[in-house]
């Protein structure tokens, strides 16, 4: 496994990290879970990401209760907040109360004294930015978090919340979490280049675009019994990549996965790192063998031809 800067910061992530979003406290039973961290972090995964609103704070349960096998300082324990935690006004987006409150509720579930990296799930129109990065700002002084960030933040949000840290010398924003994959690349346009001009970096979600970009869906073939798209609980996000002209797309990228002797999982998790601007992609993993399989990417480098080839195919 190699490991790669947080941004700006002095910070060591693995170049691939292991996520909890509909998977552990949810759809993956408990020994399961904690079988998929523990084989995570045996293969050399020391980034774990989960968030307060993944099924309402269960899955930080599970990521806590599989951590505390392993000494605290060997792991890199990411969460975050915005989405509802409950039926009030003040158990949700970002304001210096949430903040406060929520980070004390995630520690407590987690199991731990600290949050390596804290980050901001989405940005929150209804409150100031720099009532949030305040309220960030402290909980580092008071050691609760050590670094802090953003996800799926614009650039222009990027940009702005940069320039308050920077009016105020405030401890400074070290990631953003946004959606990156072959399939969705909007990131490259404006909010990597900003990212990366004010020090901030990517530890992209959904690298495998739940699962499409590892082959295992067909064209007109039935849905494999034990995939996220046939589990009616949580396939719904998928939805919108289950098309015909996609699928027939990835087929041509397996092709070229296997003329290089690599899974298209290896192939689609060592494009994204071809990013300088990346610092992590952060899977899922329904059962281990899938994570032994995808950690194989780290250090995988693609030369100029495989990409073009890549763009070719995706352009068609
Ligand atoms: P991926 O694109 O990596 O999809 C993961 C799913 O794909 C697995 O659960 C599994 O599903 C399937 N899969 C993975 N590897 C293989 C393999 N080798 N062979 C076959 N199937 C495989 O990531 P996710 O979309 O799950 O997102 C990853 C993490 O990113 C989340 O856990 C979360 O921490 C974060 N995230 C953050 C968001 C945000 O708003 N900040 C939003 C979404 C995610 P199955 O076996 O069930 O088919």
């Amino acid at each position: 496994m190699k490991y790669r800067r947080l941004g700006n910061s002095g910070l060591k992530v693995s170049e691939i990290a292991l996520g909890s979003w509909l998977t552990y406290g949810e759809t993956v039973e408990q020994e399961n879970a904690i079988n998929c961290i523990h084989q995570a972090y045996e293969l050399g995964i020391n980034f774990f990401d989960t968030a307060n609103a993944y099924n309402r704070g269960e899955a930080e349960k599970v990521v806590g209760k599989a951590l505390k096998d392993y000494e605290r300082s060997s792991y890199v324990l990411a969460t975050k907040l915005y989405f509802p935690m409950g039926d009030e006004p003040n158990q949700r987006g970002l304001s210096r109360k949430a903040v406060i409150e929520q980070c004390d509720a995630s520690l407590k579930r987690l199991g731990v004294e600290y949050i390596d990296l804290y980050q901001c799930h989405r940005f929150d129109t209804e409150t100031p930015v720099e009532e949030t990065l305040r309220a960030l700002d402290d909980l580092v002084s008071q050691g609760k978090i050590l670094y802090y960030g953003v996800s799926e933040w614009s650039a222009q949000q990027i940009q702005q919340a940069a320039d308050i840290v920077k009016q105020y010398r405030l401890h400074p924003i070290v990631s953003n979490q946004p959606i990156y994959n072959m399939l969705v690349r909007y990131i490259e346009k404006e909010v990597l280049p900003v990212s990366v001009k004010e020090g901030i970096g990517q530890v992209v979600f959904s690298p495998l675009a739940q699962g499409i970009l590892t082959g295992k869906y067909k064209p007109g073939k039935q849905l494999p019994n034990d995939s996220r798209a046939a589990n009616n609980q949580i396939n719904r996000w998928i939805q919108s990549y289950l098309r015909d002209d996609v699928l027939s797309c990835i087929q041509r990228l397996e092709n070229l996965s296997s003329e290089l002797g690599l899974q298209l999982s290896q192939l689609a998790i060592a494009w994204i790192l071809r990013q300088p601007g990346v610092s992590s992609a952060i899977i899922g993993a329904s059962r281990p063998s899938q994570i032994a399989e995808n950690v194989k990417a780290s250090g995988v480098v693609l030369t100029e031809d495989v990409l073009t080839e890549i763009e070719s195919i995706l352009n068609e």
